[in-house]
C-alpha cells in the first residue's frame, strides 16, 4: 500500500494526539494535518475561543482552563462534536487533546460508532516531566497563557498522570498505539510519526 505521507493517496487519516501539557500537541498537530492534508481540532482551542468570545460554554468553564483543571466530559464532548463530525466529512481529522478521561474515550467511541468516524492510530508523545516543566515555564513567558503559571502547570501536569495516562493504556490495549518520544527536535518527531503512520499501513 502506499506511505501515508502521500496525501493524495491517503484521503482519510483520523488521528489522536494525547500527550502531557509541553508535549509538542499542536506543534505537531499543525505538522501533521498539513503532511496529510486533514483539519487539526485541538480541544484547548476550541475551548478557548469559547473563553474569548464569551459564549455560554466559555462563562462555564473559563475558571477551570485558568487553573488547569479539566471541564466536564459531556461539555467537552458536545462542543468538539460538530467540527469533528464536519472534519472527518471531509476525509480526516488530528485530534489533539481528547479524550483526556476515559469517560471521554467512551464517549469518543459511541460518537465513532453513530458517524463511522473512529481513529485509526493514537499517538502518544512521551516527555519527562522536568523537561514538560522547563518547556511550559519558557512558554508562559513568551506567550503568557492564563493557565501557564507554576500552579497551573503543576496542576495541569498531576491531571495528565492521574487522569489522562489510563487513557494512553486503553489504547494500547487495543493494539492501535503509536508511543513517540516527544524530547526529540519537532521536526524529528514529525518524521518518526509520519513514517510510522506509512509502516503502519503498509503491514
Ligand atoms: P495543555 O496540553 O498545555 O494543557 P490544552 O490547550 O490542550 O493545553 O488544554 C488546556 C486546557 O483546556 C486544559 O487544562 C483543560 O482545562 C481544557 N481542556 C482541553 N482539552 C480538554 C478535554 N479533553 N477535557 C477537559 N478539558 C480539556
Amino acid at each position: 500500500m502506499a506511505p501515508l505521507a502521500e496525501p493524495t493517496q491517503n484521503p482519510a487519516m483520523r488521528l489522536l494526539l494525547i500527550g502531557p501539557p509541553g508535549s509538542g500537541k499542536g506543534t505537531q498537530g499543525e505538522r501533521l494535518a498539513e503532511a496529510l492534508e486533514v483539519q487539526h481540532i485541538a480541544a484547548g482551542d476550541v475551548l478557548r475561543a469559547h473563553v474569548y468570545g464569551e459564549t455560554k460554554l466559555g462563562l462555564q468553564v473559563a475558571g477551570l482552563l485558568k487553573e488547569g483543571e479539566l471541564v466536564p466530559d459531556k461539555l467537552i464532548t458536545e462542543a468538539l462534536t460538530p467540527t469533528l463530525s464536519a472534519a472527518a466529512e471531509e476525509g480526516g481529522y488530528i485530534l489533539d487533546g481528547f479524550p483526556r478521561t476515559v469517560a471521554q474515550a467512551e464517549r469518543l467511541d459511541r460518537l465513532a460508532q453513530r458517524l463511522d468516524v473512529a481513529p485509526q492510530r493514537v499517538i502518544h508523545l512521551d516527555v519527562d516531566d522536568g523537561e514538560l516543566q522547563r518547556r511550559l515555564l519558557e512558554r508562559a513567558q513568551s506567550q503568557g497563557r492564563d493557565d501557564d503559571t507554576p500552579d497551573g502547570i503543576a496542576r495541569r501536569l498531576e491531571v495528565f498522570r492521574t487522569t489522562t495516562a489510563p487513557v494512553v493504556e486503553l489504547y494500547r490495549e487495543r493494539g492501535v498505539l503509536l508511543a513517540v518520544d516527544g524530547a526529540q527536535t519537532p521536526d524529528e518527531i514529525t518524521q518518526t510519526i509520519l513514517a510510522a503512520l506509512s509502516d503502519a499501513v503498509a503491514r
